[in-house]
C-alpha cells in the first residue's frame, strides 16, 4: 500500500482498480503518439499499455489521517452499482472496504468524506447497498460536496431528457447522503479545519474543488480530475474528453501546477504508480518528479 507522510498527516492510497482502461487517443483529443517516444522511459509500464493503446489510469481514494481524524478523499466507483454505460465499472465487486480497513479505517471511523467533484468514479463508495437500499457507507462522516456541482447535476438529474445524471451515480451515491442530512455544501474558497481548505477549480466539472492540506509546514494538493494523467504535467493544455469547460479546465490545471511547483505535493486521483509526484517548473513549463 502506498503511504505518504505529509507533516503530521499520513495519506494512504486505497485502490479500487488499476489496469489499462481508456484508449489514449479517445481520452485525450489532443493525443500525439510522439509522446510515446519522448516519454517512453517513465510511461511504460505503469502509465500506458502499448499492447492495447490504453492509458493505465488508477482509480483510488486517499485516506488522510491526521490528529486522530480520518478523512476520505474521493470515493471511486463503488460496489454493486449498475453502470451499463461504462461496462468496466458495471456491478463492480472489489475489496475496497477491506483495503480501507487495512489502512486503519472502518466505515464508522471516517470523520469526513470529500468529493473533488461529483462524477461517477468519485462518489461511488459514498453509499453501499443494504437490504436493497443505498445507504451512506460512512454514517458518522460529514460529506463535503461542492454546491456548484450539486446544483448542476441535480438540474440534469431532474430533467426527464438529460437525466439520470452521471450514469445514475447522482441518484444512488449523492442524493442518499443529502437525504440523510450528512452533506456539507461548500461554495467558493473555504477553510474546513486547521489542516484542510478547498479552492474552486472549475472546468472538468462546473464545481470541481482543489483540496489543500497543510501540516507542520508541509503541503499537499488533492487534484481530483483537474489532471488525470502525468502527461498533462508536460501538456497542461490537454483536456480529457470528460472536461466540461475547456478554457476553464486548462486554467485550473495551470493554477494547480503553479501551486504545486511552489512546494505542495500533487496527490492525483488517477495517476499511475507511484501515484503522487512533486512538480518542478522548467523552461516555462512543468515536469513531474515522482515520489
Ligand atoms: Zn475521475
Amino acid at each position: 500500500m502506498t503511504q505518504l507522510r505529509i507533516g503530521a498527516g499520513i495519506a494512504a492510497r486505497i485502490e479500487e482498480t488499476y489496469e489499462p482502461n481508456f484508449n489514449a487517443a479517445k481520452f485525450f483529443p489532443d493525443w500525439d503518439p510522439a509522446v510515446l517516444q519522448q516519454h517512453g522511459g517513465w510511461l511504460l509500464p505503469d502509465h500506458y499499455d502499448p499492447a492495447s493503446g490504453r492509458l493505465k489510469l488508477s482509480v483510488h481514494s486517499w485516506l488522510l489521517s491526521v490528529g486522530g481524524k480520518r478523512i476520505l478523499i474521493d470515493a471511486c466507483v463503488g460496489n454493486h452499482k449498475p453502470r451499463a454505460g461504462r461496462p468496466m465499472w458495471d456491478q463492480l465487486q472489489t475489496p475496497w472496504l477491506e483495503r480501507l480497513a487495512a489502512a486503519g479505517a472502518r466505515p464508522e471511523q471516517v470523520d469526513m468524506v470529500m468529493c473533488t467533484h461529483l462524477h461517477v468514479d468519485h462518489v461511488g463508495w459514498n453509499t453501499r447497498l443494504e437490504n436493497g437500499r443505498w445507504v451512506p457507507t460512512f454514517p458518522n462522516a460529514r460529506y463535503v460536496f461542492s454546491t456548484q456541482d450539486y446544483e448542476h447535476y441535480l438540474a440534469i438529474d431532474r430533467d426527464a431528457e438529460k437525466g439520470p445524471a452521471n450514469m445514475g451515480s447522482f441518484r444512488d451515491s449523492v442524493l442518499p447522503v443529502v437525504e440523510a442530512g450528512l452533506a456539507q455544501m461548500v461554495s467558493g474558497a473555504a477553510t474546513l479545519d486547521e489542516h484542510l481548505a478547498v479552492d474552486p477549480a472549475p472546468g472538468h466539472t462546473p464545481g470541481t474543488i482543489a483540496i489543500k492540506f497543510e501540516s507542520n509546514g508541509e503541503r499537499a494538493l488533492f487534484c481530483g480530475d483537474i489532471l488525470h494523467h502525468a502527461l498533462q504535467v508536460y501538456h497542461p493544455q490537454w483536456n480529457s474528453f470528460a472536461c466540461a469547460e475547456a478554457a476553464e479546465a486548462r486554467n485550473s490545471r495551470r493554477k494547480v501546477l503553479e501551486h504545486c511547483a511552489a512546494g505542495a505535493l500533487l496527490m492525483p486521483a488517477h495517476f499511475g504508480r507511484p501515484f503522487a509526484c512533486r512538480i518542478e517548473s522548467k523552461g516555462g513549463g512543468f515536469v513531474p518528479r515522482f515520489v
